[in-house]
C-alpha cells in the first residue's frame, strides 16, 4: 500500500475508528462524490483524501501531512463546497493564493482573497460578504498578517461566526507556525487567536514537512487541543530512482543525457536540474545542439522570460526545462516523465523534493541523478555556511555511492519512515542490480592517500581534492613524486576511494575564505591514525560491472552476476553503459 496513517494525541481515535472515516455513507458523501467528478473533474480520491474530508466534515480538528503535489488542497476545497457559508484559508504567500484563486475560478468555484495588495474597494466587498448569508464565496483566502493586523477582518469573522457562516479554517503550510520548522513565519504565531475566538469551527492544518515535534509546536500555537494527525506515506511508488556515474574530466553526462531524452523520453516532458545559472545556459544549449527543445530557467532571468518558459513547458511546446532549483514553486505539471539531476542535490530532502516533480499523475516516471566527484566540492563550498550543510551533503553523496541498498530505503529514514526493500518492486537501480557488486579492500590505497597528505602537511601545504588526485596519480610536482607511491587505480576508482574515506571520517574537509571565493581542501580525518595499524582494514562495495578491476575483491564475496530483468537498459542509449560504470 502506498499510504499509511497515524493518529496522535490523547483524543486517540483507534485505527479501527479511523477506518470508519473511509466510508462513503455519510450525509455529505453523495455531494462530495459529485463535486469530485463534476466540479474538480477528478476520477477518484487519492489515499487519505477521503478520510481527511470525512474527518473535517465531522468537525474534527485535523493535521494532514502529505508530500507536495499529492492533493492536500482538495481536502479543504471540496468540504467548503459541501458546507454552508465559507472556509477561511490561511496561506503564507500571495503567489500561492493567486494560483489557487485562478484554479478555482477556472472550475467556477466562487473564491476571494485578502492580502496587502488588495484594493480598499475589493477588501470592503469581501469583508461584507463574510457575514452575508447570500454571499457567493465558498473560500476566502487571507495572509496570516491580515489576521494578525486587521481588526476589521477579525470583527467581520466574529460576525460570520455568530451567523454560523464560518464553516471551517484551513491553515496551509502549517509548519510555518513552528520555530523548529524550516520555514518559520512570525505572523503564523498570531493564528492562535482563531481557535480562541472561534472554538466551534473545525481547523485543518496542512503541510508536506513536519516532524512530530513541529506538529506539537503547531498544536500549541494554534490552540487546538488534541487534533488528529493523518500522515500519508512519502514513498512515491511510481518513481524509478537511479544514480549514474559522471566522469570528472569531461562532461560525459551530456551525451548520455541527450541520448536518453532523444530515445527513451522521446516526446515526453521533463526537467534537468543543474547547479548554477551558467550550467543552465550551457547545458540547455548543448542539448539544443542535439536537436532537443530545451530551455534554461534560473532566477537571473526576466520574470517575463521565466513565465514564458514555464508556460510553454506546461503546454508541451518545450520538452525540457534546464533549471536551477529556482524552478520549483508552483510547478504542478502532472505528466513529467523524467527529472534528471545533472549535479547532485545538496541534501536527500532536497533531492526528494526536486525529483518528486516527476510522475504527479501517478504514472511511471524516472528520477536520475548524475553523480560526479568534482560536484561534491562545488556544492560543498555553497553550503559551507549552513549549520548542517556539510553533513547533509555527505548523506546525499552516500546515497549516490551506495550500490548494495535500495535507494528508497535510504530516503525513507529522512522521513522517519521505513520502506521495505521488497516494496520497491525493482523501482530503483540498486534493487534491479541486486547482486551486481563486490566488496573490495581499499586499505592499501587509503594508506597511500594518508602518506600524501602527511607529506603535504609537513611542507605546510594544503591540497584541494584535484591536487590530491594529481599527486596520487603522479602528476604533481616532481619533488613529491619521489616520495610517494603512485596509484595504479584509474581516475574513477581513485575518486571513489577518496569519497569513501571522506564519508567514513578518514578524510575531512577544510575551508579557507578569500574575499572572492571559498577554497576547499582535503585533510586527514579523525580516523586516519587507525590506518597506521597494519591490520586495520577498510573496504567498500563497488559495482562489479566495469570498475574496480584494479581493486582486490575481498574474500569469497564475489557474487555471480544475475541476468538483468527484462525490459530495462535495452532502451538506454549507447553512452549509458559507460556512464553507469562503477559507482552508480
Ligand atoms: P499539495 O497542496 O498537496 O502540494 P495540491 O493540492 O496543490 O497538492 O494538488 C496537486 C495536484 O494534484 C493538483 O493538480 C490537483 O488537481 C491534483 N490532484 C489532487 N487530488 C487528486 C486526485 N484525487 N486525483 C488526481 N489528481 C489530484
Ligand atoms: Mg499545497
Ligand atoms: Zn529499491
Amino acid at each position: 500500500s502506498s499510504s499509511s496513517s497515524s493518529s496522535q494525541g490523547a483524543s486517540a481515535i483507534t485505527k479501527q475508528e479511523l477506518k470508519r472515516y473511509d466510508r462513503t455513507d455519510f450525509s455529505w458523501s453523495d455531494e462530495a462524490q459529485r463535486h469530485l467528478h463534476d466540479t474538480f473533474h477528478l476520477r477518484e480520491f487519492r489515499p487519505l483524501q477521503l478520510r481527511a474530508i470525512n474527518l473535517t466534515m465531522s468537525s474534527k480538528d485535523l493535521f494532514l501531512v502529505m508530500p507536495t503535489g499529492r492533493g492536500k488542497s482538495l481536502c479543504y476545497q471540496l468540504p467548503a463546497l459541501c458546507s454552508p457559508g465559507f472556509t477561511l484559508v490561511v496561506t503564507p504567500l500571495v503567489s500561492l493564493m493567486e494560483d489557487q484563486i485562478m484554479f478555482l475560478c477556472s472550475l467556477e468555484v466562487p473564491a476571494a482573497m485578502l492580502n496587502a495588495s488588495s484594493s480598499k474597494e475589493h477588501a470592503k466587498t469581501v469583508m461584507a460578504a463574510m457575514a452575508d448569508p447570500k454571499s457567493p464565496f465558498k473560500l476566502i483566502y487571507v495572509t496570516p498578517e491580515k489576521i494578525a493586523k486587521s481588526k476589521l477582518l477579525m470583527s467581520r469573522l466574529e460576525k460570520a461566526y455568530k451567523a454560523q457562516l464560518l464553516s471551517r479554517i484551513a491553515v496551509d503550510e502549517v509548519h510555518c507556525c513552528s520555530q523548529w520548522g524550516h520555514d518559520f513565519r512570525p505572523d503564523y504565531k498570531m493564528l492562535g487567536i482563531l481557535k480562541r475566538q472561534f472554538p466551534q469551527v473545525p481547523l485543518l492544518g496542512l503541510t508536506a514537512t513536519a516532524t512530530s515535534s513541529v506538529l506539537q509546536d503547531c498544536e500549541k500555537i494554534l490552540n487546538v487541543s488534541q487534533p488528529l494527525t493523518l500522515t500519508a506515506s512519502f514513498n512515491r511508488t511510481n518513481l524509478y530512482y537511479e544514480v549514474r556515474f559522471k566522469a570528472s574530466d569531461r562532461d560525459g553526462s551530456l551525451n548520455d543525457m541527450a541520448s536518453l531524452i532523444k530515445r527513451k523520453y522521446l516526446g515526453q516532458s521533463g526537467i534537468v536540474y543543474v547547479f548554477s545559472q551558467k550550467d543552465a545556459e550551457t547545458v540547455s544549449s548543448e542539448l539544443q545542439k542535439q536537436d532537443i527543445v530545451a530551455y534554461p530557467y534560473h532566477s537571473n532571468m526576466d520574470a517575463k522570460d521565466k513565465s514564458r518558459v514555464h508556460r510553454k513547458w506546461t503546454s508541451n511546446k518545450i520538452q525540457v526545462v534546464v533549471a536551477t532549483v529556482a524552478f520549483g514553486m508552483g510547478i504542478d505539471k502532472p505528466n513529467v516523465r523524467f527529472v534528471i539531476h545533472h549535479t547532485i542535490s545538496k541534501s536527500i530532502e532536497n533531492y526528494y523534493q526536486e525529483s518528486g516533480r516527476a510522475g504527479r499523475d501517478d504514472l511511471p516516471a524516472d528520477c536520475i541523478v548524475y553523480y560526479g566527484f568534482a560536484d561534491i566540492f562545488r556544492i560543498s563550498t555553497m553550503v559551507v555556511m549552513e549549520s548542517v550543510g556539510q553533513q547533509k551533503l555527505l548523506q546525499m553523496v552516500d546515497y549516490c555511492q551506495t550500490v548494495d541498498r535500495c535507494r528508497r530505503s535510504l530516503m525513507a529514514v529522512h522521513f522517519d519512515e521505513v520502506w521495505e526493500e521488497k516494496d520497491c518492486n525493482q523501482m530503483c537501480d540498486t534493487c534491479r542490480h541486486r547482486n551486481d557488486y563486490n566488496s573490495v579492500d581499499i586499505s592499501p590505497h587509503a594508506r597511500q592517500v594518508v602518506q600524501i597528505l602527511e607529506l603535504a602537511a609537513s611542507q605546510d601545504e594544503k591540497l584541494t581534492p584535484l591536487k590530491l588526485l594529481e599527486a596520487w596519480s603522479g602528476k604533481g610536482p616532481a619533488k613529491h613524486r619521489k616520495m610517494i607511491q603512485i596509484t595504479t587505480l584509474g581516475r574513477h576508482d581513485a575518486e571513489a576511494v577518496l569519497v569513501r574515506m571522506l564519508l567514513l571520517g578518514y578524510l575531512r574537509e577544510d575551508f579557507s575564505f578569500t574575499p572572492y571565493t571559498t577554497h576547499f581542501y582535503l585533510k586527514l580525518g579523525r580516523k586516519a591514525p587507525l590506518l597506521k595499524s597494519a591490520t586495520h582494514r577498510l573496504s567498500m562495495n563497488m559495482r562489479s560491472s566495469g570498475a574496480a578491476v584494479k581493486l582486490r575483491v575481498v574474500g569469497d564475496k564475489e557474487r555471480s552476476k544475475e541476468p538483468k530483468p527484462a525490459g530495462q537498459s535495452s532502451e538506454d542509449g549507447p553512452e549509458s553503459k559507460k556512464a553507469k560504470r562503477g559507482l552508480s
